[in-house]
């Protein structure tokens, strides 16, 4: 192998941060953003726009480890719309109580739902139950949930946006497959 040094990885590395590190955008990148919590003094460069997106991406997402991750999933608090307008669940004597861990199951505030989600689930194969944990959603889901979970992760997983990490390029993959696999199905509103 042979290296002629006629490109300088630095200048290289200089010139890249000149414009947006969004992988669709060539605007000028003004604005900086941390790569990861690991590296705060090493930064991506973005447009006003971008750096925003990546900035609200950062706040959410914060580089959560594989535990809060699922507790993440499993709160959902960001993604779903909620079945029903808030204020209208209630027990069967009318009276509002939370059941946050759905500890009461079936005939908790949240039964209805609960049995949405296993109808949803029981419907499904077990590579598109798969492929809706691997996007971080929770049955009952749509294509447009799908759709709209997809291109948020596609994006904060691409290449160009995270300086070719390989966790985020397998993310990306898997995250591509179960996209594929929900989108292609026919058991999926
Ligand atoms: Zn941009």
């Amino acid at each position: 192998m042979s290296t002629t040094g006629s490109r300088d990885p630095d200048i290289d590395a200089d010139f890249a941060a000149r414009t947006c590190a969004h992988p669709d955008c060539n605007l000028v990148g003004e604005f900086r953003a941390p790569r990861s919590r690991d590296a705060l003094d090493s930064y991506y460069w973005f447009c006003l726009e971008h750096v925003r997106e990546y900035n609200a991406a950062w706040n959410y997402y914060a580089d959560m480890d594989d535990a809060a991750m699922e507790a993440e999933r499993r709160n959902d608090i960001v993604w779903r719309r909620p079945t029903w307008p808030l204020g209208t669940r209630t027990g069967n004597d009318g009276e509002k109580f939370a059941d946050p861990l759905r500890l009461l199951g079936r005939d908790g505030p949240d039964g209805a739902e609960t049995r949405a989600a296993d109808v949803q689930l029981q419907s499904l194969t077990p590579s598109e139950r798969e492929a809706i944990s691997v996007l971080g959603l929770v049955a009952p889901v749509t294509k447009a949930d799908v759709k709209v979970r997809y291109k948020i992760l596609a994006k904060m997983l691409h290449p160009d946006a995270n300086g070719g990490d390989k966790r985020a390029e397998d993310r990306l993959k898997s995250v591509n497959y179960a996209y594929t696999t929900l989108r292609d199905s026919e058991r999926l509103i």
